[in-house]
């Protein structure tokens, strides 16, 4: 079974019994998480963006279940993840206020088994629904490869998990060169054509979860890849997988196919590091390898203060 392809669940209960039960319960139906109280619940929601449903008990010392859910609505970065109240509280006014509060169900111990797997599997199929219809709005529509919203949404999350897992983090900008003559000699239909081909290209060197290949805008793409060993070697090849692409270009300077210049800044693993100035050093790159006489890849190690 992969688990990876499984939604992600955290059980919050103070009753070890009740974490079991669940447990038990969404065997094979998701990956489950658990959390014995409040705090180290947010935490793990914090820390681990596939969780996408809370299973939440009400009744706990220290920090109750409304209260949980009140501080992950409050915080924009958590405030999507569905919570489904699991509580012994039987009664009316309990289940209106968990409601009202934006819990998306509530189900009531003791459990009957049978039935809240199917309420749980109900909602997951929700999830799984709403998800793809943001990634289909997430998506670049000339390249099919990710947009600039949804680059900008992920630059912050990545950038927190590189700096939690102690990875270095590499942010390359791509740039065609000259673009606009290549248009201007063989038409907009070509020059769509030669980007989506590109798209391709720089999409393949993103793999991994959390690597992001997007399109910027224009001709201008963005790479983001966590934990690379040898980033400028990795770009490098993408320099020479465009080029091998053999796209002619008469209206180039510097070769006679379609190139594209790169800047980039690396993090070293365990860095701290601001993405607004990580994306402003990134450009500075792509700028110096423009300046350069472009098709060449300009790196840098990141810089804690802005350099203008
Ligand atoms: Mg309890």
């Amino acid at each position: 079974m992969d688990m990876l392809s499984l939604p992600t669940v955290l059980i919050v209960d103070d009753d070890r019994t009740s974490r079991t039960v669940l447990a038990d319960l969404l065997y094979g139906e998701c990956r489950v998480l658990l959390a014995k109280d409040g705090p180290s619940a947010l935490q793990r929601v914090r820390e681990e963006p596939e969780i996408c449903l809370l299973l939440l008990d009400i009744a706990m010392p220290g920090m109750d279940g409304y209260e949980v859910l009140q501080a992950l609505h409050a915080n924009p970065r958590t405030a999507h993840v569905a919570v489904i109240f699991i509580s012994g509280l039987n009664d009316a006014r309990s289940e209106e206020q968990g409601l009202l509060l934006g819990a998306v169900d509530y189900v009531v111990k003791p459990i009957r088994p049978a039935i809240a797997r199917i309420r749980i599997r109900n909602h997951l199929r929700l999830i799984a629904q709403r998800k793809e219809l943001e990634r289909l709005a997430s998506r670049d529509g000339l390249t099919g490869i990710a947009n600039r919203r949804s680059f900008d949404e992920s630059l912050q999350v990545v950038c927190q998990l590189a700096a939690r897992r102690k990875e270095s983090l590499g942010l390359s900008m791509i740039d065609v060169d000259f673009f606009k003559q290549y248009n201007d000699l063989y038409g907009h239909p070509a020059g769509d054509d030669a980007l989506r081909r590109i798209a391709q290209v720089v999409a393949s060197f993103a793999r991994r979860p959390y690597d992001l290949a997007a399109r910027y805008g224009g001709e201008e793409f963005v790479l983001l890849l966590p934990g690379v060993p040898d980033l400028d070697h990795l770009l490098e090849r993408l320099r020479t997988d465009v080029m091998a692409l053999g796209l002619p270009n008469a209206g180039s300077d510097v070769a006679s196919v379609v190139t594209i210049s790169i800047g980039a800044v690396h993090i070293s693993a365990g860095g701290r590091h601001d993405p607004a100035l990580l994306l402003e050093q990134a450009d500075a790159m792509l700028y110096q390898a423009k300046h350069q006489g472009r098709n060449r890849v300009v790196s840098g190690a990141y810089a804690s203060t802005s350099r203008f």
